[in-house]
């Protein structure tokens, strides 16, 4: 059987620590044994990352840069390796692992033109005979720690952006699927980068704790559940670390009775239950507005999700896959069980569902919840997985009221024509990534992600002109030479005046 082993100093070893399963959920089976990093092989790697980080600060960015774009060509060359690697461990469908591959080496392609955006800014004469400059600089050794969801491309929202602005990285990736970092990290290295650069540790809480304490990490990114983002922000920043966490979401898709419903509907299948529902920008909640606009919605959508095409990643056709876990199904079917006990209408139960010959896989069939209100606890929980609730509204306010009230504020869409109507919701909503008929409006890699609420922690969105800023610092210098130098002591303050 597979064991996964650490990447430190440049070197791949298998770590002495307490050994936890990774599973294949498509059949249930087991498919590497994982060894969870000790803090003193955690020591090591932020040892080697700081040692290594001075040259790598000091090495032009454009030589930087060339390395990155070896490594973007290489990740093309295997993003189909990459793709079976997420398969493996996550469960997502083949072409569904491939777009994720995809929008990790967008993060990459961006990472390629940072040297860019590490310009400065100088201004000539500031005072007499007075130059000054500005620029960014890295801020030494910063960490990463990352879900299950994405396991290539949330790790890669971090890294390729860390690295290009000059500083040393310690990843920890989920350790539910680490063996798709463990691949790019291969590619890494044969693009010549540097030891020491990136390393990647694995491991739970203990190892969560390690790198926040650690008084050489600088800055720490996080992506996961809300309740851990909050206390990863805490402690992080407790711990004088510069911290963005980002947590976890309940995203609304409002329908006004003018939209196209069959492009709802569709727009819906695919972000409600794409990756089984299991992306932070999954669509979780539809609320059609008006009493009309509802009942055509359900109509149009309950033939579409028992028709859903379930199967494992190496089946073609199938359009979702399984779950995670076995934890993570039978959490999701205690939500469907509460949604009924608390009134919902169950318009299609996925509890049943099994897959001939898979019948040891996580699977859950797509659900359809009506009728759902705020109280209840499907509405108020994000499920992470595939159930969609419809929440009806009366009116287009009680829509906004209901998103605005929602703790979290990770995206949102509307499925409209009525331009003036979808420019008040962009405008309004208290969400940080808006879509208007675009049901997941991820930002593309030259913009930057984030939420609002308690979908982020944190002062800064994370990739992007944003992620430059995160792991940058900047440093403003006010030069003067002899010749302008007056002599004799100044004692008021400096001005032009
Ligand atoms: P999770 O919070 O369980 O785990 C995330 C990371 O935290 C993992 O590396 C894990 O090892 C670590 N961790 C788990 N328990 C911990 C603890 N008690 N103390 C310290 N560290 C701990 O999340 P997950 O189940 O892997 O991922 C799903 C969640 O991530 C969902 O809530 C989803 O919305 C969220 N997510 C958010 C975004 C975003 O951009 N906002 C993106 C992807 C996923």
């Amino acid at each position: 059987m597979l064991t996964i082993e650490n990447a430190v100093a440049g070197k791949r070893y298998v770590s002495s620590g307490r050994r936890v399963p990774v599973f294949n959920p498509a059949t249930g089976e087991q498919s590497a044994e994982l060894p969870l990093s000790t803090i003193s092989e955690l020591n090591e790697a932020v040892a080697s990352a700081k040692k290594a980080q001075v040259a790598w600060g000091n090495t032009p960015p454009m030589k930087r840069a060339r390395i990155m774009f070896r490594f973007k060509a290489l990740l093309d060359q295997h993003a189909d390796d990459l793709a079976r690697e997420i398969s493996r461990e996550h469960g997502k469908v083949h072409d569904d692992a491939l777009g994720e591959v995809a929008r990790g080496i967008d993060c990459v392609d961006f990472a390629c033109g940072i040297p860019q955006l590490l310009k400065g800014e100088f201004s000539r004469n500031v005072g007499p005979s007075i130059d000054t400059y500005s620029d960014r600089q890295p801020l030494g050794v910063v960490a990463g720690i990352t879900p299950f969801n994405f396991p290539a491309m949330v790790p890669m929202w971090m890294y390729p952006a860390a690295i290009a602005c000059g500083n040393a990285f310690i990843l920890k990736p989920s350790e539910r699927d680490p063996s798709a970092s463990m691949l790019a990290w291969n590619l890494f290295m044969e693009a010549g980068l540097p030891e020491g650069i990136l390393n990647i540790v694995h491991g739970d809480k203990e190892m969560v704790d390690g790198i926040l304490d650690h008084p050489d990490i600088k800055a720490v990114s996080f992506v996961g559940s809300t309740p851990i983002a909050e206390y990863v922000y805490q402690r992080g920043t407790a711990a004088g670390k510069r911290v963005q966490a980002l947590g976890g979401a309940k995203n609304h898709m409002v329908i006004l009775p003018d939209a196209d419903l069959d492009q709802a509907a569709d727009a819906l299948m695919g972000a409600g239950y794409g990756s089984a529902g299991e992306r932070c920008m999954a669509i979780s909640v539809a609320v059609p507005v008006g009493k009309e606009t509802g009942d055509a919605l359900i109509a149009k959508l309950k033939p579409r999700v028992e028709s859903l095409k379930i199967g494992p990643a190496t089946d073609k056709d199938a359009e979702m896959g399984p779950v995670v876990t076995k934890q993570h199904r039978d959490k999701i079917l205690g939500y469907i069980d509460s949604g009924v006990e608390q009134g919902a209408e169950l318009v299609v139960d996925g509890r049943g569902f099994s897959l001939q010959g898979y019948e040891g896989g996580y699977y859950v069939g797509g659900t359809l919840f009506d009728n759902v209100t705020p109280d209840m606890t499907i509405y108020k929980e994000e499920i992470f997985g595939p159930v969609l609730s419809v929440v009806r509204a009366n009116d287009y306010n009680e829509a906004v009221k209901l998103i605005n009230e929602h703790e979290y504020g990770n995206g949102t869409a509307i499925f409209t024509r009525d331009g003036d109507a979808a420019r008040e919701f962009a405008d309004k909503i208290e969400v940080g990534m808006v879509g208007v008929n675009v049901p997941i409006p991820v930002p593309v890699a030259y913009h930057s992600f984030g939420g609002w609420k308690r979908s982020l922690f944190g002062d800064h969105s994370i990739y992007g002109p944003e992620g430059v800023h995160f792991y940058t610092r900047l440093k403003t210098v006010t030069t003067r030479w002899p010749a302008g130098i007056k002599g004799g002591a100044e004692f008021s303050f400096p001005s032009n005046k």
